[in-house]
């Protein structure tokens, strides 16, 4: 023991070094010891995963020392269960660490699937030796027509375009993102079909929308949903349905004020959390938010309430191609969108900016803004 404030951040994805860089660099810093656990070799940048299964991307891993803040400390290790009455988390394979405060960021993976994926660096992997070992003319199903199942196929297309890639959804291009003509315009030049219908999420077997089946295609991919770890459910605390941690509005699991949660793993109860969706867009504010909550309670102030929106959805359509439509704070759209190499261009500088974001946080902590939410914008 230092004496110091100990706070250990569970999971190194946005929110999680988003939340440890603003610990790490805030004025209470001197008296704080921010711990990250995460058991990456690297920071993976997950929005570009597709990119990595179709091979258009060699990696997506950024040294750790690139995006955060030089005095955390990361233990490359897994949590595995979090006693929250003796503030202590069991990692695999290396000692527990200790905690006063606690913020959970272990993000999202897949749905229990035999079927390839791209939700972790590992399954992408694995999925990219698969497409690239197709002979020519070889089948492709993607299982799910929202926007990891679009720029996946996308990205397919322009790696492998000997190949015949079919999108398979329920309704079709329906997500509110993928449903825009320009969408479908590009799906069509690059020779992917879009069906009507169901993908067996163990066999990879299609159920088309008139009842027709078939077997399995050469390569199946599953992109419908996001299971969420166990951790918390494990651990005994409050969890959603989908096992995500419930927190309220300061990000603060109810009845435990020194555990705090941020990202895709968390459920915010309330108004203040009903338009969030799981994304980096999210989990970025989220965890520099769940930072400013435990700097708060530390100053001996009351924390504020999330307060965050919307500007932009962006699809990666391959090959430079994009797809950007801007929204309302509360996620819905607005009339703009822009299409093409200029979408595109515009996707690919969004997706720079997280890291730059991260990085300048590391740099200069407190840095980071976020638009406001819809009910400041709409009152
Ligand atoms: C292909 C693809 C494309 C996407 N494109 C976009 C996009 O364009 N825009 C957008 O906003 N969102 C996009 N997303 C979603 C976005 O990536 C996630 O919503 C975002 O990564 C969530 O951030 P997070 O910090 O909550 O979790 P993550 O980024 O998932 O990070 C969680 C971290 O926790 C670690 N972890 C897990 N369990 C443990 C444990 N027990 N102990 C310690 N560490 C643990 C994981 O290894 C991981 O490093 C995309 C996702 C995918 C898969």
């Amino acid at each position: 023991m230092n004496g110091k404030t100990r706070v250990v951040v569970l999971g190194g994805g946005y929110a999680g070094v988003m939340a440890a860089n603003r610990l790490a660099g805030s004025r209470q810093a001197p008296a704080v010891e921010v711990t990250l656990v995460d058991p990456g070799p690297h920071f993976t940048e997950r929005i570009r995963l597709h990119q990595l299964a179709a091979g258009t991307r060699d990696g997506t891993g950024v040294d750790w020392a690139e995006v955060l803040h030089p005095q955390v400390r990361h233990v490359r290790s897994r949590a595995v269960s979090i006693d929250a009455e003796a503030r202590i988390v069991a990692l695999a394979h290396v000692e527990p660490v200790h905690f006063d405060w606690l913020i959970y960021a272990v993000g999202s993976g897949e749905q229990p699937t035999p079927l390839l994926s791209v939700t972790d660096t590992t399954v992408a992997r694995t999925t990219r030796d698969t497409i690239a070992g197709l002979p020519t003319g070889a089948t492709v199903t993607i299982a799910g027509a929202g926007p990891t199942g679009v720029e996946v196929a996308c990205a397919v297309a322009v790696s492998r375009p000997d190949l015949s890639i079919t999108v398979v959804a329920p309704a079709g291009l329906t997500h509110p993102l993928t449903a825009h003509p320009a969408v479908a315009r590009r799906l069509h030049r690059l020779g992917i079909t879009v069906e009507d219908g169901r993908v067996d999420r163990g066999t990879g077997a299609v159920t088309t929308a008139d009842g027709h089946c078939r077997p399995a295609a050469r390569a199946v991919l599953w992109t419908v949903g996001l299971a969420t770890p166990r951790l918390a459910a494990d651990s005994g605390l409050p969890v959603s349905g989908d096992a995500r941690l419930m927190v309220d509005a300061t990000l603060t699991v109810p009845g435990r004020e020194r555990i705090l949660g941020a990202g895709d793993a968390v459920a915010v109860q309330g108004l203040a959390g009903r338009h969030l969706r799981a994304s980096c867009a999210s989990a970025l504010p989220m965890g520099a938010h769940a930072a400013d909550t435990v700097l708060a309670r530390l100053a001996g102030r009351t924390p504020d309430a999330i307060d965050i929106g919307y500007l932009l959805q962006c699809l990666d359509l391959g090959a430079g191609h994009g797809h950007v439509q801007a929204v309302r704070p509360d996620d819905t759209a607005r009339r703009w969108a822009l299409a093409g190499r200029a979408g595109g261009w515009a996707k690919e500088q969004v997706c720079r900016m997280t890291l730059t974001w991260l990085a300048r946080e590391a740099r200069s902590p407190g840095s980071f803004t976020w638009p406001s939410g819809p009910a400041v914008s709409v009152h």
